[in-house]
């Protein structure tokens, strides 16, 4: 039990927490409600009582927790360890949020963003194990993602990169939540999926699964019941699941160019869809990616589902004190 990190996710509706071994393994789990309207201080006490919370579950001492990773949405500063805006948090604009749970919990933290923590996690003890140059992309209400190379988190200039969901991939296509058009999120997010499905329900015929399935009812469409209809054959569901396919691999096809990673990984809710989704996707960047880029690189499917926030948070914990960079007070030592 000892060699144990421990995980936090901040999500919008829930904080999840978790005590994880340097194999990536869970051995102690926890859930609350974030319940962000009440704001950030109240907040920031609920991690600190969930992760005090934790280590009571597990018998551990303070101290025999080596370090604590969180991940939270939103633009981080990761020199200052500070959420500088978070849409999903109200109220949270520049919050010291890892002075704050060093300060609590007197362990060294590491912040990072959701995504990235996410897709940090899949390529320590996920679908990218043993991989050093590895893209995970999130489908799910919106598309978001991580870029890991040569082993660590790429950040940018100013700690925003890996934004995959906000590449232009049709324009002219549909309006994105961020102001632009035909990006991917507004293509192959399970939001966009459905949303074409809507329309797809508007042609359908009568019998068609489509129909069945949601009971003719449009609001009654998801994404995961536009590839159910897809696989029952109902031909107005195939053409929304190969066009969003194909989005996303035209998507990917232009970072296998540019970024020329050894593997891509494909998690969030619309994954489940599993080789339904990633066979079309795969064919579509064969035809697009230069010969050598292609010859390298992977596609599959995430391992580590909902799990990836917390086992990456950890992992990040780990990685920082294996370099040596674990923070203090505020600053890399
Ligand atoms: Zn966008």
């Amino acid at each position: 039990l000892s060699n144990c990190f421990l995980g936090i996710d901040l999500g919008g509706s829930s904080i999840c927490a978790a005590l994880v071994n340097l194999q990536g393994r869970i051995l102690h789990f926890r859930k609350v409600e974030t319940r962000s309207e009440e704001g950030p201080r109240k907040v920031v006490e609920r991690i600190v009582d969930l992760a005090q919370a934790l280590r009571r579950d597990s018998g551990l001492r303070p101290n025999q927790v080596l370090g604590v990773g969180i991940g939270a949405p939103g633009l981080i500063d990761l020199k200052k360890g500070v959420v500088r805006f978070s849409p999903n948090l109200p109220g949270w604009k520049d919050i010291p949020l890892q002075r704050q749970l060093q300060a609590a919990l007197k362990r060294p933290v590491e912040l990072d963003n959701d995504a990235n923590v996410a897709a940090f996690g899949e390529q320590w003890h996920g679908a990218g194990q043993g991989y050093r140059n590895v893209v995970v992309y999130t489908l799910g209400t919106g598309v978001g993602g991580g870029i890991i190379l040569d082993g660590e988190i790429f950040h940018g200039s100013c700690d925003a990169a890996g934004e995959l969901g906000h590449t232009t991939v049709l324009p002219d296509g549909p309006m994105c939540n961020c102001g632009n058009r035909g990006c991917l999120e507004a293509l192959s997010s399970g939001t966009a999926i459905a949303r074409a499905g809507v329309e797809a329900l508007a042609g359908a015929d009568p019998e068609s699964p489509l129909r069945v399935l949601s009971g003719g009812r449009p609001e009654a469409v998801t994404a995961k019941m536009v590839f159910t209809a897809a696989r029952q054959g109902d031909t107005g569901a195939q053409g929304v699941v190969s066009s969003a396919a194909r989005y996303l691999g035209i998507s990917i096809a232009n970072l296998v160019n540019l970024l020329n990673p050894e593997l891509i990984v494909i998690g969030g809710g619309v994954s489940i869809a599993g080789e339904a989704l990633l066979r079309p996707v795969r064919d579509e960047v064969a035809r697009r990616a230069l010969k050598e880029t292609h010859a390298c690189v992977k596609i599959v499917a995430a391992k580590l589902a909902d799990q990836a926030g917390v086992i990456g948070a950890a992992g990040l914990s780990a990685h920082a004190r294996r370099r040596g960079t674990a923070r203090q007070g505020g600053k890399r030592s």
